[in-house]
């Protein structure tokens, strides 16, 4: 067999890769990553070089690359079958997984729905909500069932996804094809969309959601939260109490709660799920990113035990869920699972993660008092810089400028992997980090905006 070339490859790339996310213009002019390889927290390119991969593979690698018991529990899995459906049959590494995830979850999370993403997580959650819906109120009531979400909630692409999300670059393009859902305010308390403060504000964001369900009254199925962190608006950290205010509004109004942990489970701001750290439990939990360590697609929504025993009954009530994808429950997936949900059972690397969160801060805090950086956001070990122009009156940058992109360019150089949301640097990190890569960061960081603004 007779490799390509790098050259090649880079030729084939530009030539017939259409990449997600990607203005292929300035792709194509930016002399982009070709990663070959990777090793611990380094991804290597096809040049050689090694960059310390700080946006962790898009958020889902946990534990580094190349981790021998994660490799070597989907060698072992490839010895025994690769695929097989769970359509009406079942496959050992998914049961298995399936128990573990439910043995983990908070409490009272018993059954798993696998998929193969986070947007295919979320929408078994969406149409699981419906169909509880209909199947404990009737038609009529499911018919006027609607959606509740937040503004700059992101919860993925696919068009329900879409529907419950709420960041204008990514959404707004597709309006007219999306499903009409009710939206909340962000809890950004940098640019409060209520004009508040905190504290003074007694979170009057979370009061939009309590008057929105009372408005609505019953005919809410459902509401979308991510815990912890509103991630892809740029890493938005929610304030303490707006989780378990939004949760017992829903109780009271019969709708269910989503925890989308797709971002934050897996400890990667602290906890096993962000969740429990506000001692909320959802109805539905959505997981997908760090499931897997970040090695395969490989999603779950975890549901109650009282949500799955409302879709039991005679095959011909019709009551069982309709929904699945031909991949769901990957053995392969499955087994990466399993294997790095043991690497996570002694609880060292998460205990650790505080700590490393308050080395990252201590490290970027000669940063909070550059001219053009507004505010830095952090929630364990996910991070957001958010640059700005004018830092008394938070004006930003005009998206012409490309400024987040020009200063995770000169990262690059630095060879520190980032990829910013607009003009907020976004930093997360695997849980393996070590203290001296920590730095390493933070001092590309603060060379890069030295470069992009000048000293
Ligand atoms: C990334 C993300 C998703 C979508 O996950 P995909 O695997 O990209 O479909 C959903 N919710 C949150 C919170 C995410 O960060």
């Amino acid at each position: 067999m007779i490799l390509p070339t790098g050259s090649e490859l880079r030729r084939w790339d530009l030539e017939h890769l259409w990449h997600p996310f990607t203005q292929m213009t300035e792709y194509a002019a930016s002399d982009p990553l070709m990663v070959v390889a990777g090793e611990g927290n380094e991804l290597i390119d096809d040049r050689g070089q090694r960059y310390l991969d700080a946006t962790s593979a898009l958020w889902c690698n946990l534990l580094g690359h190349r981790v021998s018991e994660i490799d070597e529990a989907v060698r072992a899995q490839l010895d025994r079958i690769a695929h097989s459906t769970l359509l009406g049959a079942t496959h050992s590494s998914a049961a298995e997984l399936a128990r573990r995830l439910a043995e983990i979850a908070p409490a009272g999370l018993t059954h798993v729905f696998f998929s193969d993403d986070g947007a295919t997580a979320i929408e078994a959650a969406l149409k699981i909500a419906f169909q509880y819906r209909l199947l404990t109120k009737g038609a009529a009531a499911a018919e006027k069932a609607v959606y509740l979400s937040l503004e700059n909630g992101y919860h993925g692409d696919t068009l329900g996804a879409a529907a419950v999300g709420g960041v204008a670059l990514f959404h707004e393009t597709f309006r007219p094809i999306l499903l009409p859902t009710l939206k909340a305010a962000s809890p950004y308390c940098y640019r409060c969309p209520l004009g508040l403060e905190r504290p003074s504000c007694a979170l009057a964001c979370a009061g939009t959601v309590e008057e929105i369900l009372e408005r609505e009254d019953g005919r809410v199925c459902a509401v979308l939260v991510e815990p912890g962190v509103q991630a892809a608006a740029g890493m938005l950290v929610l304030p303490e109490g707006f989780l378990p205010r939004v949760a017992a509004a829903c109780r009271r109004h019969g709708a269910l709660l989503v925890a989308d942990e797709v971002a934050t489970g897996f400890g990667r701001t602290g906890s096993l799920f962000a969740c429990t750290a506000e001692g909320v439990v959802p109805d539905l939990m959505c997981v997908a990113k760090g499931l897997t360590g970040g090695y395969l697609p490989i999603a779950a929504t975890l549901a109650t035990d009282e949500i799955y025993r409302t879709f039991l009954g005679r095959y011909d009530e019709y009551r069982h869920f309709f929904h699945g994808h031909t991949y769901t429950g990957n053995p392969l997936g499955c087994a990466a699972a399993l294997a790095t949900l043991r690497l996570l059972a002694d609880g060292r690397l998460i205990a650790d993660v505080p700590r490393k969160a308050a080395l990252l801060a201590d490290a970027l805090l000669p940063l909070a008092i550059h001219r053009n950086v507004g505010e830095i956001r952090q929630a364990g070990l996910m991070c957001g810089i958010e640059l700005v122009k004018d830092r008394v009156t938070k004006t930003g940058f005009a998206p012409a400028e490309r400024v987040g992109h020009r200063v995770c360019l000169e990262m690059r150089r630095q060879r520190v992997y980032i990829r910013p949301l607009g003009d907020v640097i976004v930093i997360v990190l695997p849980l393996t980090v070590r203290d001296d890569e920590i730095q390493r960061v933070a001092d590309a960081l603060s060379a890069a905006l030295s470069e992009v603004f000048g000293g």
